[in-house]
């Protein structure tokens, strides 16, 4: 939890913490840097976009994934990326571009993909030219997810030699050979972290926690191996606990990423309560993990067919606005607050038919809207934030 503006070790209390930041910010980018060197002494590093890479996957030979989402505390400008990209692109791919060519050749022994929107395309061909005046490419290892609405029945054998492919293809760049049995521990690491992650947007719906809070520890996990994740998890569950519950006007928030850290301050000092998530790195990845076990690629064709629906994984987005609408009404919310990533077309073109049915549910909406230039924009938004709260104490 980094409340005060001081982040608190996810590897203890007695963990080695700076004496003395400038700033915050440098603060908790001295620390995820930490994180990141821990993450490297576990195996070689391979950072993966977008957002549901097969970590398991990658957890079972050996290797170390990092999701590339998240990356603000790490990237204070953008002059490598605005040298490859046009200004018009979303903040995550501008700040994925801008640390991987930064940072991705000391940190990184490969990189993972697999399709998804317009912006993340070609994103590989560019880091590679990118990169390649910077000590050279990283190995790249691709996974092509079938975007049919046909189901498991129309693409599931593809999608099967997909994953056995890329399991073969990992196995021989790295001599790591492929075991069941390893594979299916890691699964049950994730499946205990994803978990863990829900108890905390439990205890974040119960008051428990503020927004912020709960955004700089669900952010902060990204960079930790799963094993400290889940650590860092049981800690953080254990001091929220006993807390008094906070009530409040009660709100889902929903985006690709969470909005900026001064907006969350921002809900929270508001009154309201996150009594619900839909953010893409937050609810949409730790959602559920699939009950399969002692079939790889069987793990993967219910882990992509079944998913929490998100824009990025096509297959899923027909069951998206109602299921999103199920679970604010179960979560008893009085308003939606979507917080949109600029220039990201696959959240922007749903979001009008998604803000008329919630309004036809008789839920509250807001739009906000945040670019790369994160804090900095924040301003208007959390007086559009207080707004949004006095109407929905006024019953609004
Ligand atoms: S924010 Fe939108 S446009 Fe950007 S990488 Fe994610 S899905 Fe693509």
């Amino acid at each position: 939890m980094i409340h005060s503006g001081h982040p608190v070790s996810p590897h203890g209390p007695n963990a080695e913490t700076p004496r003395k930041a400038p700033t915050p910010v440098q603060d908790l980018a001295a620390a995820i840097r930490k994180d990141l060197a821990r993450l490297r002494e576990r195996g070689p590093v391979i950072g993966c976009f977008p957002l549901y890479p097969p970590e398991e996957l990658l957890h079972s030979l050996g290797l170390a994934p990092l999701v590339l989402w998240g990356l603000s505390p790490l990237v204070s400008g953008y002059a490598e990326a605005d040298r490859h990209l046009q200004a018009f692109t979303c903040s995550v791919g501008r700040r994925l571009v801008q640390f991987v060519l930064s940072e991705g050749r000391d940190l990184l022994s490969g990189l993972l993909f697999y399709n998804a929107c317009d912006t993340l395309r070609n994103l590989p061909e560019i880091l590679d030219q990118g990169l390649s005046g910077r000590g050279g490419k990283l190995p790249r290892f691709r996974l092509h997810l079938p975007l049919g609405s046909g189901g498991p029945a129309h693409h599931g054998g593809y999608l099967k030699q997909e994953i056995l492919r890329l399991c073969g293809e990992l196995s021989d760049a790295f001599a790591r050979p492929f075991d069941q049995e390893k594979f299916d521990l890691s699964t049950d690491l994730y499946a205990r972290a994803r978990d863990l992650g829900r108890e905390l947007e439990q205890e974040a719906a119960a008051g428990r926690m503020g927004f912020a809070e709960f955004c700089e520890t669900l952010s902060r996990a990204v960079f930790l191996a799963v094993e400290g994740r889940i650590l860092f998890f049981e800690e953080t569950l254990a001091r929220v606990s006993g807390r008094q519950k906070r009530t409040g006007p009660r709100v889902m928030i929903s985006g690709i990423l969470p909005p900026p850290p001064a907006a969350c301050r921002a809900m929270d000092a508001a009154g309201l309560v996150p009594a619900s998530n839909d953010i893409a790195v937050f609810h949409r990845s730790y959602a559920s993990t699939p009950a399969v076990r002692g079939d790889l690629a069987g793990y993967y064709l219910e882990f992509y067919s079944n998913h929490e629906p998100c824009p990025t994984l096509l297959p899923t987005a027909d069951r998206r606005v109602e299921r999103l609408l199920d679970r604010a009404r179960a979560a008893g919310v009085q308003g939606l607050i979507f917080c949109g990533e600029k220039f990201c077309e696959y959240e922007y073109f749903e979001w009008p038919h998604l803000e008329r049915r919630a309004r036809e549910e008789g839920f509250s909406t807001l739009f906000l809207e945040f670019s790369a230039e994160g804090d900095e924009t924040t301003g208007a938004a959390t007086t559009r934030v207080q707004a949004f709260a006095e109407l929905l104490e006024s019953g609004g």
